[in-house]
């Protein structure tokens, strides 16, 4: 499976690149900075397993956030629907990211949904396995199998550059774990959400992965049912939610179709029954979403009428 560079897109793309120079690189992640601010690349993947690109689509990034819907959808079928939502709620927060102040004030203590951090740790520290490699093993192995990509691997250096800067994160997980909403050894937790967060690809095996949720849980390839469809259905629904951050709602308006973004400037974005769409632009708004990225997107939900409203 080929992807192939295509004119139409490549003119979007070098329409809406300048857009990048508004935003700034995430830099809370020291090694996250280092990145030049104005790459932009996209790759779309059609059901019929044809692929287009713009750009440079074979540049690696981390999927840092978008990694959340994955591991999500492992925890799903390790776990099951109930375990995971007595855990983790479904609602929107409107907060940034990373923010705190919920946790305390919703009753039941328990993060509001899967796609802010505190409910991803929650979510990573379900996954099954007897030891942090084990679960580290599966997480990988789940994500190759999305991304046929046989050795997927993470960015050594982005990943201890967050595990020694992750204080927050490192509260979070305290907060949750003293009402009792994750459990066992919390450093052992934050090496595998870093690893997790620090897995590489570039944008057509994201795309790829976007297409198994076009396809609500079947490889576009062989057919092969990698996620059950009700989870597949549940990922894709706090994709719309929640996938944006705190900007969900007018993504949702503009775009309309589920997406997650991560603070890497990566978007995953799924045209249901149709597309999945891996994009790289690492210049962010203030809210986390890649600025030139999302400017493609309403662009090309314009022109194609993505919405799925
Ligand atoms: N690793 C990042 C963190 O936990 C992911 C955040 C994101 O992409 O939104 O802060």
């Amino acid at each position: 499976m080929t992807c192939k560079s295509n004119a139409d897109l490549q003119i979007i793309v070098d329409e809406v690149r300048s857009f990048s120079e508004k935003g700034a690189v995430a830099d809370y992640i020291p090694a996250l900075a280092k990145v030049n601010k104005t790459d932009l690349s996209v790759a779309i993947y059609e059901k019929n397993n044809l692929c287009i690109y713009a750009g440079d689509y074979m540049r690696n990034f981390t999927l840092q956030s978008i990694s959340k819907v994955l591991v999500l959808a492992l925890a799903l079928q390790d776990r099951g629907v109930d375990y995971v939502f007595d855990r983790v709620g479904m609602e929107p927060t409107g907060d940034p990211f990373n923010s705190i102040s919920k946790l305390e004030t919703s009753i039941p203590s328990k993060p509001l949904n899967p796609m802010i951090n505190a409910g991803a740790l929650a979510v990573t520290n379900m996954i099954k396995g007897e030891s942090e490699n084990e679960r580290w093993e599966r997480i990988l192995q789940f994500v190759s199998c999305l991304a046929n990509k046989p050795n997927v691997t993470y960015d050594v250096e982005v990943a201890n550059s967050e595990l020694e800067t992750a204080w927050l994160n490192r509260a979070l997980c305290y907060f949750m774990k003293q009402h009792k909403v994750v459990e066992g050894d919390i450093e052992e937790l934050m090496i595998t959400y870093t690893k997790q967060c620090a897995i590489e690809m570039n944008c057509f095996e994201l795309a790829r992965i976007g297409a198994v949720f076009a396809l609500n849980g079947l490889d576009p390839e062989t057919g092969e049912r990698l996620i059950p469809i009700h989870i597949a259905r549940i990922c894709k629904t706090f994709m719309v939610t929640c996938g944006m951050y705190n900007a969900s709602g007018e993504f949702a308006i503009k775009v309309g179709i589920p997406a997650k973004s991560g603070v890497s400037g990566g978007i995953l974005g799924v045209v249901p029954e149709k597309y999945g769409i891996g994009i790289f632009g690492p210049s962010l708004d203030e809210k986390g979403n890649s600025m030139a990225g999302i400017k493609l997107l309403e662009i090309l939900a314009e022109r194609y009428n993505f919405s799925i409203f």
